[in-house]
C-alpha cells in the first residue's frame, strides 16, 4: 500500500502488548501505524515492577516468557532499553513454602530451565539486606531479567521507529471508531483524522469504554487494582534482582502446578494480607530506590469505576509491616506511592476477540505482560498473517 495514511496494519495502544505487536509486524516488512491516546504511555506498562519473572509462569506460557526474555536481550544488544540480568529469587519463610521451592526446582529441571536451590545462609550472603529470621531458604533463577518500567516502553518505541522506517508512531491519538468498510478497516481518531489499513490490532489494556464496548460487557474481564510504593534512593542496600517472597510462592502460577500446592495451609499471620491480595516483592531500581508492593483489589469490567481512585493507607501499612519482617533496612522511607490497574480473565491467559476477520483485539494479559508480551505478540502477529 502506498498512500501515506494507508497502512498494512494499525495497532491501537502503545503499552507493552501493542508496541510488541507493532514491532513484530514491522519485522515481517509490514507498513505499520502505532497509535496511543495519551501523550505517552502512562498505564500498567509504566506502573509495574519491571520484573521479568519467567519462572513464575505456568508451563503452557513458559515458552512465551522464554522468548520474551530472548527478545529483550537481543534488543538490549542493539539499543539500551534498560534490561538488566540480576536473576530472580523466591524466598521461603516456612517449611511449606520451602517444600514448594524444592518441587519447583524438580519441575524446572524437567524443562531444562536453570534453577538453583539456596540455603538460608546462601540467601543472606547473596542479599545481605535480608532479615535472617524470615528467610528459610530459596530458589534462584540466575538468568532472569528485570527492566525499568519508567524507561522501557519509551526506549522500546524509540528503538522500533528508528530500526523500522515503515513503522510510524502517533501519540496523543485516541481512536474512537474502527469499522470494516469493504476490503479494509477505517479508523477514526477523536480529532476526526481517518486512517485505513488491511487489518487492525487493538491492545487497549484496561480501556473498555472507547472501542467495541459491547464486546467487553460479557467478556468475563476483571480489572485488578494494585498499590505500589517506592523508597528514597538507598544505593547502599544490597538487594539486587527480582526479590519474591513467601506469599509470592503461595500465589504464582508455576508453584500452583507443584504437587504440594493443593495441601497448602494459610498461617494465621497471613490472613489479613491475603484478604487484600498482598504479596511482597522488592525491586531495586537503577537509582537505588526500592519498589515495594503489591496488593490486589478486583472489579468486573462493567463496574471498573468502583475501584476507588485513592490509595488505601491501611493496605500500604500492611505491606510495609510485612516488608519489614523480610528485610533489615528501614522500609518506611517512602518517596512515592501509586496505584496501577491491569485487566485479566480468570480462565484465559489473554483475551483474543476477532471482529469480521480484520480487527483483532488482544487484551487482558493480566499480571504477566512485562514477562510474556514479546513472545506472545510474536505468535499473535504470525497467527494474524499466517
Ligand atoms: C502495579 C503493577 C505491577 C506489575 N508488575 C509486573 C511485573 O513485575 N512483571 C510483569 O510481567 N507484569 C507486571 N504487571 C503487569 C503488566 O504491567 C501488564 O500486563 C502490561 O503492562 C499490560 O500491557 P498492555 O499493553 O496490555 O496494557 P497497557 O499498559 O494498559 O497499555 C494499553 C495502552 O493502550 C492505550 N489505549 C487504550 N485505548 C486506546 C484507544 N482507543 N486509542 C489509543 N490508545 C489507546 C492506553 O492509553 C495504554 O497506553 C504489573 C502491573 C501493575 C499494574
Amino acid at each position: 500500500m502506498n498512500n501515506s495514511s494507508t497502512y498494512d496494519l494499525i495497532v491501537i495502544g502503545s503499552g507493552i502488548l501493542g508496541t510488541f505487536h507493532a514491532l513484530h509486524a514491522a519485522r515481517l516488512g509490514k507498513k505499520v501505524l502505532l497509535t496511543e491516546k495519551d501523550q505517552y504511555p502512562i498505564s500498567a506498562t509504566v506502573r509495574n515492577f519491571g520484573q521479568v519473572v519467567t519462572s513464575g509462569m505456568s508451563s503452557d506460557w513458559l515458552p512465551y516468557a522464554i522468548r520474551t526474555a530472548e527478545l529483550y536481550k537481543e534488543i538490549q544488544q542493539e539499543f539500551d532499553i534498560s534490561v538488566r540480568n540480576n536473576g530472580s529469587v523466591y524466598l521461603a519463610s516456612d517449611p511449606e513454602e520451602l517444600q514448594l521451592a524444592h518441587e519447583l526446582k524438580e519441575r524446572m529441571d524437567t524443562f531444562g530451565y536453570q534453577a538453583e536451590l539456596l540455603s538460608a545462609k546462601d540467601c543472606l550472603a547473596k542479599w545481605p539486606a535480608l532479615n535472617g529470621q524470615y528467610c528459610k531458604g530459596g530458589i534462584f533463577f540466575p538468568q532472569e531479567l528485570s527492566v525499568e518500567p519508567d524507561k522501557l516502553i519509551y526506549r522500546l518505541i524509540k528503538y522500533a521507529i528508528a530500526k523500522y522506517p515503515q513503522l510510524t508512531y502517533k501519540p496523543a491519538t485516541a481512536v474512537v471508531d474502527c469499522e470494516v468498510i469493504g476490503d479494509h478497516v477505517e479508523v477514526t481518531t477523536s480529532t476526526k483524522q481517518k486512517f485505513t489499513a488491511d487489518k487492525v490490532v487493538i491492545c487497549n489494556g484496561g480501556e473498555y469504554k472507547l472501542l467495541f464496548a459491547d464486546h467487553f460487557k460479557n467478556s468475563g474481564i476483571i480489572l485488578c487494582k494494585l498499590q505500589m510504593m517506592r523508597t528514597v534512593p538507598m544505593p547502599e542496600v544490597q538487594l539486587e534482582g527480582n526479590i519474591l517472597t513467601g506469599l509470592s510462592i503461595r500465589r504464582y502460577e508455576s508453584f500452583q502446578e507443584c504437587p504440594s500446592f493443593a495441601k497448602l495451609t494459610t498461617p494465621e499471620h497471613y490472613a489479613e494480607l491475603k484478604k487484600w491480595g498482598v504479596h511482597i516483592l522488592f525491586k531495586k531500581a537503577v537509582d537505588g530506590s526500592i519498589i515495594i508492593g503489591d496488593s490486589h483489589e478486583y472489579a468486573d469490567v462493567n463496574h471498573s469505576d468502583d475501584l476507588s481512585f485513592d490509595i488505601n493507607n491501611h493496605i500500604n501499612q500492611l505491606m510495609l509491616k510485612e516488608a519489614q519482617n523480610i528485610v533489615g533496612f528501614d522500609v518506611s522511607k517512602i518517596a512515592s506511592t501509586w496505584a496501577g490497574v491491569y485487566p485479566q480473565h480468570n480462565s484465559k491467559h489473554v483475551v483474543e476477540l476477532d471482529v469480521e476477520s480484520r480487527i483483532h483485539i488482544r487484551t487482558a494479559i493480566g499480571g504477566k505482560g512485562m514477562t510474556c508480551a514479546g513472545g506472545y505478540a510474536e505468535a499473535s502477529i504470525h497467527g494474524i498473517y499466517n
